[in-house]
């Protein structure tokens, strides 16, 4: 069989999840087992020679519109760092069945995890919203706990939304190029549960990215995983500069709004912040 058949090939996926997990742990953004990843493939893929093993499970959230879509997911307490060494250890793949309320899940004799991310459900909930509304065969979704993005988070004025990207986009050209639709923010939920779920999926439907409020955020991306940590990496970055700021008494400009509108002029970007 031609590699042609396939979207995409699994080795390759799950090595792109090493890289990210690596990225995400440079930046500060997964503390011990904290942080998640995932990616749903819509088509045929070329399995992965480790993944021998199988069950079904039941899904989360009843998927219908992507059966036969495979998805490759982190395990609950699975080290990002960690998926680039021993990737088989710390991923599995699902593929999900006719009526999307089961999925094959496949694993490794190495796998080290009982059970799925907590966070699943977010996960296939955004992948499952977004699939809906777009035809792309790929998508990638990450969470991850930023320091000083999550620390800004409990922070009361930055729970309003327009101060926040107000705040945030102000430090680098590229970020209103990067987030045209801003930062969107889901108030604090108890981690894992279906209320966390489905504020996660509406804040996510036009923005690519949603700040968890008081725990960190998820990113999402259609062409790669790397640029769903790209975009955590931005936001990271925006609110080093916005922690620094405070600290030094705020002697900072930024870009003014005439300036940000300016950039978007020149890009051709559409946006409603500034
Ligand atoms: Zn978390």
């Amino acid at each position: 069989m031609s590699n042609q058949e396939f979207i995409a090939d699994l080795e390759e996926v799950v090595r792109s999840l090493g890289e990210a997990g690596r990225r995400l742990s440079e930046i500060d953004a997964t503390e011990g087992a904290a942080g998640n990843l995932s990616v749903c493939l819509r088509g045929r893929v070329r399995p992965h020679p480790e993944f021998v093993h199988s069950e079904i499970v039941e899904l989360p959230l009843a998927v219908p519109d992507i059966a036969g879509a495979t998805l490759v997911v982190s395990g609950s307490g699975s080290r990002l760092r960690d998926i680039r060494e021993d990737p088989t250890a710390c991923l599995a793949c699902l593929e999900v069945q006719a009526g999307g309320n089961t999925a094959e899940l496949r694993y490794s004799t190495r796998r080290n995890f009982a059970r799925l991310t907590s966070e699943f459900n977010s996960h296939l909930g955004v992948h499952y919203d977004q699939s809906l509304r777009a035809k792309g065969k790929f998508h990638a979704v990450v969470h991850g706990q930023p320091r000083r993005l999550t620390y800004l988070s409990h922070v009361a004025e930055y729970q309003n939304v327009e101060y926040l990207n107000q705040r945030l986009l102000r430090w680098q050209p590229e970020a209103i190029v990067n987030l045209p639709e801003g930062l969107a923010i889901v108030p604090f939920i108890v981690p894992g549960t279906i209320e966390l779920m489905q504020a996660n999926v509406k804040a996510l439907r036009e923005c690519k990215v949603a700040i968890w409020s008081k725990h960190g955020l998820m990113a999402r991306s259609s062409s790669s995983v790397m640029s769903a940590v790209d975009l955590v990496e931005y936001v990271e970055t925006a609110a080093v500069y916005e922690c620094l700021d405070l600290s030094l008494g705020q002697r900072a400009q930024g870009l003014t709004s005439h300036e940000i509108r300016a950039i978007c002029t020149a890009y051709d970007i559409k946006q409603k912040m500034f």
